[in-house]
């Protein structure tokens, strides 16, 4: 089969390599296709590379979403063993703590859920946390909780991994050009258009362009419900600070009331606040954006006292947020394949196996709640 697979982020990258890799002890059944990846940029240059990319299954209100993000959790160990433990794997664990009475009664109570869902969740005290995270000081009456099995990745390079070892693999990887429409004849789409006049031809033509896709689904009259980042108020845009470096600042994740960060893959940290975010729009100018920035780091110099950095970047980003906040992902027209969802970085390798799994004709029941279909 001819698989023509659109955009090389987290998810895109993902779902290559486990179509191109020859079947393993009859789980895939890659082999024989010819899969062909088309990227406007780079891959992982897109959202994956600019992602906060924590891998994480925290959120217990949904029991059945939780189970799919634990699955991914385990997808990821399976793939990072695959590659030998690389350095944009990180499963270095996750501690966040409430200050008021308020936030620390919901801590706990989450805790309490996620431990009743057989999740790694605890309640710390300060002398387990001087040993996790040495470097950052936390109110003496705060409520703490450790999630040892959460980590994160560093996005960029984990998607260009993901594409080398795809096009190890036999996998075609066109960078630098943009599918311009979906091609389609009799109602069934036949592959892609690229922007220097190209028609790349496929069987399969799997639509992975992130933010990007309810622009390439609408040349196939298809509407995709992602949150529109242009109206004013959108979840969708973000913000996210890079420090220069200050190695050994932090283990892993670290997620307080006024700041969530992370170590970076150059030694800096990755900087980012929900408060911060819900100021950020598509019209924010950028002294705006700067200051952001600078207030991050004020953010993580309380956090971490003594903290020798400075912003090395500041960045507006864009999320892939469907409008109820799940997955999209699922067969839209003869043909047309979609895999398009916020928390790609956790979900890539799960969904990646799922989707080489129903290409291949064996639907999976685990994607049944995420269609794309009927939603919006
Ligand atoms: C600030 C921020 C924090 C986040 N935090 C987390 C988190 O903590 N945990 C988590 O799991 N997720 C998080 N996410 C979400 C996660 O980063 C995304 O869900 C994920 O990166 C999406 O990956 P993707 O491959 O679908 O998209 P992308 O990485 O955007 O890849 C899509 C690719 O398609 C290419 N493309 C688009 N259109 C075309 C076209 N027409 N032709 C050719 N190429 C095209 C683009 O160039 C791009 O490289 C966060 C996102 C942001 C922005």
């Amino acid at each position: 089969m001819r698989i023509l697979v659109i955009g090389a982020g987290i998810v895109g990258a993902a779902l290559a390599d486990r179509l191109a890799r020859p079947a393993d002890g009859g789980r895939a059944a890659g082999a024989g296709d010819a899969v062909t990846v088309v990227e406007e940029l780079r891959p992982g240059a897109g959202t994956s590379g600019t992602s906060y990319a924590w891998l994480n299954a925290n959120d217990p209100a949904d029991p059945a979403y939780h189970r799919f993000r634990t699955a991914a959790l385990r997808a990821w160990r399976d793939l990072a063993a695959g590659f030998g433990g690389p350095s944009w794997y990180r499963p270095a664990g996750n501690t966040a703590w409430a200050a008021s009475e308020d936030a620390g009664a919901r801590l706990a109570a989450r805790v309490g859920d996620l431990i009743r869902l057989g999740y790694a969740a605890r309640l710390i005290g300060p002398d387990r946390l001087r040993e996790l995270e040495p470097s950052v000081r936390v109110p003496s009456d705060a409520l703490i909780a450790h999630y040892p099995d959460e980590g994160f990745v560093h996005g960029g390079p984990a998607a260009r991994a993901l594409a080398a070892r795809a096009a190890e693999s036999g996998a075609r990887i066109v960078t630098g050009r943009r599918a311009v429409r979906l091609n389609a004849d009799g109602g069934r789409v036949t592959g892609a258009r690229l922007d220097d006049g190209r028609d790349l031809d496929a069987d399969l033509t799997i639509c992975a362009a992130g933010r990007h896709a309810p622009a390439l689904l609408a040349t196939a009259g298809i509407a995709l419900p992602l949150v529109d980042p242009s109206e004013p108020g959108s979840a969708a845009p973000c913000l996210v600070a890079t420090t220069t470096p200050v190695p050994g600042a932090l283990n892993g994740l670290v997620h307080g009331p006024a700041l969530s960060a992370r170590p970076a893959e150059d030694g800096g940290l990755v900087l980012e606040a929900d408060d911060i975010d819900a100021g950020i729009d598509d019209a924010v100018p950028a002294e705006r954006i700067e200051a952001a920035g600078a207030e991050l780091l004020v953010r993580a110099r309380a956090l971490i006292p003594g903290l020798g950095a400075d912003v090395a970047g500041v960045r507006r980003c864009v999320r892939p947020l469907p409008v109820d906040g799940y997955p999209l992902v699922g067969p839209q027209l003869p043909g047309l394949y979609t895999v398009v969802t916020h928390s790609g970085i956790t979900l890539a390798p799960h969904l990646a196996e799922l989707v080489a799994q129903e290409v291949h004709g064996r639907p999976a029941e685990a994607l049944e709640p995420y269609r794309p279909g009927s939603r919006g």
